[in-house]
């Protein structure tokens, strides 16, 4: 079985949750297996060994999960991109709208140098708001964002092709 087939067949899709008419991804499944945890955290390094990449920078919370494993294993550090209030040394932020209200996610001023080669890395790709603002967030402390990655795209919510349209490059093993 191709290694893509075998990651999408494991996520579980969770009808009417966190509310009535949403379908929720749920990625946990892909972990807790060991062989398509494996699968999935290959697939990225097969992609991205090799492209003189810095930094690994995973966004809260399922973002941590598999960018951190990737980052050990391309012998890269990693940076967390957090929800807001979260992290304690000076912080930058960047606000995106979200379907009632606004959030923002939150760098440390000090966790990328500039010039830095970065992947940016997150579970899943919905309307693209929150890779967008993590995007902006590293490009203002001065990061060349390589790429955004995830391992889920929705393309019918059009956060793939926003990010792209940004002028970002996109990878997503599975839609
Ligand atoms: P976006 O900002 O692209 O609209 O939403 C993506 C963010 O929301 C990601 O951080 C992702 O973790 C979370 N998210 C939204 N919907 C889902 C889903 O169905 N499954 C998972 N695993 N995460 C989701």
């Amino acid at each position: 079985i191709d290694p893509t087939q075998y990651i999408r067949q494991i996520i579980r899709n969770v009808p009417d949750w966190p509310k009535p008419g949403v379908t929720f991804r749920d990625i946990t499944p892909v972990l807790q297996d060991p062989r398509s945890f494996r699968v999935l955290i290959d697939l990225f390094v097969y992609r991205y060994m090799g492209q003189k990449l810095d930094l690994v920078a995973g966004v809260d919370a399922r973002g941590f999960i598999v960018g951190s494993v990737l980052a050990y294993e391309l012998n890269l550090g990693f940076v967390p991109v957090r929800k807001k209030g979260k992290l304690p040394f000076n912080t930058v932020a960047e606000e995106y709208s979200l379907e009632y209200g606004n959030a923002s996610v939150e760098m440390h001023t000090d966790s990328v140098r500039p010039g830095q080669r970065v992947l940016l890395i997150d579970d899943l790709i919905a309307t693209g708001g929150t890779l967008l603002a993590a995007a902006r967030l590293l490009q203002r402390l001065g990061a060349n964002v390589v790429e955004a990655a995830a391992i889920i795209d929705l393309p019918e919510l059009g956060g793939s092709k926003a990010v792209t349209d940004s002028g970002l490059s996109v990878y997503t093993v599975c839609s």
